[in-house]
């Protein structure tokens, strides 16, 4: 299946609407986030209803209405139901815009997850595009700035795509105000991503750190680089702290990262008020930890995001930890707007192989 960014999407020619379950799976943003770029690229309009039905606040939180108002620009879109709370929104894509865009998520709504909604048909467009993305950058529950940088753009840039992305300053929640840029350039020729040969068991992965700090005492981040080298041999160099006084708000994140083919796996620990030190950077290393135990190649985050990229480039192949519900729900979606199958079997008892064919 080829695909290119749809430019067109006259009337007449529109395909029909595809109705989607926003409870189903794991219920969350992901699947509008994912509804939203898969609807860009195919100029496919569709209709979600039960939109987080299950979460405590049900309905479009503010940082999903983002994600819906920046693919409305990208896609010259129309959305009925764009409102805070609603649990229903339809979504008709026109002609894809390109060039130069500026996004502000208010407060520390994730622009890594607004983001997800509209780089993909980027990627595939004709002609370049140059992001402003300002908001939070180093948020939970969503992937931080570290981790598109180092885990997921490198695997993106491997099967052909022309991306970038840097950070001017990092914004932590709750305070936000981060700003990051992002550079799409038409596409190369697209490869199938193949990852996936086990480790050599008993050869752990290179490592190295990142410390992450604003608006605290430096003795914060001092404490968790003890906590890391306590736990996994790193010299002084490899467990770098950067203080970011020009951040809007503070905040603290810790990130290890093992080292992957040609890309890292990063495991963050993230700050927040009465959360000890140690606490931060031991979250960070336990996730590091068991995923080095598990001989995977890609982290169980890497795993749900790469679905994506690689259903809209040649397909591929990857191993990873048991599928999450995120990875499942991601793959129905994708079966939704694209002709495509996506596998995933066990081969061994902390690895799973993930098959993307196109
Ligand atoms: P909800 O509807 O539950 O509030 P949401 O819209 O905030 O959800 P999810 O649907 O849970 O977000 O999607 C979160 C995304 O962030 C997933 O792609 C997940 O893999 C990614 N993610 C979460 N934590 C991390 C992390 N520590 N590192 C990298 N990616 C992460």
């Amino acid at each position: 299946m080829t695909l290119t960014s749809h430019t067109t999407n006259t009337p007449e020619m529109a395909p029909a609407c595809i109705t989607l379950d926003g409870s189903q799976g794991e219920g969350g943003g992901q699947i509008l986030r994912s509804a939203l770029a898969l609807s860009l690229i195919t100029g496919r309009a569709f209709r979600i209803h039960r939109i987080r039905a299950g979460r405590s606040k049900p309905g479009l939180m503010r940082q999903h209405l983002a994600c819906v108002e920046a693919a409305v620009r990208i896609g010259s879109a129309t959305a009925e139901g764009a409102a805070l709370g609603s649990q229903e929104l339809t979504f008709t894509p026109g002609p894809l815009v390109t060039g130069t865009h500026e996004f502000r998520i208010a407060n520390s709504g994730s622009t890594m997850l607004l983001l997800q909604s509209i780089l993909p048909a980027l990627l595939l467009a004709r002609q370049p595009s140059d992001l402003v993305l300002e908001g939070g950058t180093h948020n939970p529950f969503a992937p931080p700035f570290p981790f598109i940088e180092q885990a997921f753009l490198p695997l993106l840039r491997r099967i052909g795509f022309d991306v970038t992305a840097t950070l001017d300053r990092p914004g932590f929640h709750p305070n936000g105000g981060g700003r990051c840029r992002v550079s799409i350039r038409p596409a190369g020729d697209l490869k199938p991503l193949r990852l996936g040969d086990m480790r050599t068991p008993g050869a752990p992965p290179a490592a190295w750190a990142r410390i992450c700090l604003a608006g605290l005492p430096r003795q914060v981040a001092q404490r968790e680089a003890e906590t890391l080298r306590r736990r996994i041999a790193l010299d002084p160099e490899q467990c770098m702290i950067n203080e970011h006084a020009e951040a809007l708000g503070p905040g603290n994140t810790v990130h290890v990262f093992t080292a992957g083919d040609g890309f890292a796996n990063v495991f963050t620990g993230f700050g927040s008020p009465r959360v000890r030190a140690e606490q931060v950077a031991g979250d960070a290393l336990a996730s590091a930890e068991a995923f080095i135990a598990s001989g995977a190649s890609v982290d169980e985050h890497l795993a749900d995001q790469l679905l994506l990229p690689l259903a809209i480039g040649r397909g591929g192949s990857f191993t990873t930890t048991a599928p999450s519900n995120h990875t499942r729900t991601q793959s129905l979606i994708l079966q939704e707007f694209l002709t495509i199958t996506v596998t995933t079997e066990p081969i061994a008892p902390t690895v799973w192989r993930v098959q993307v064919g196109t």
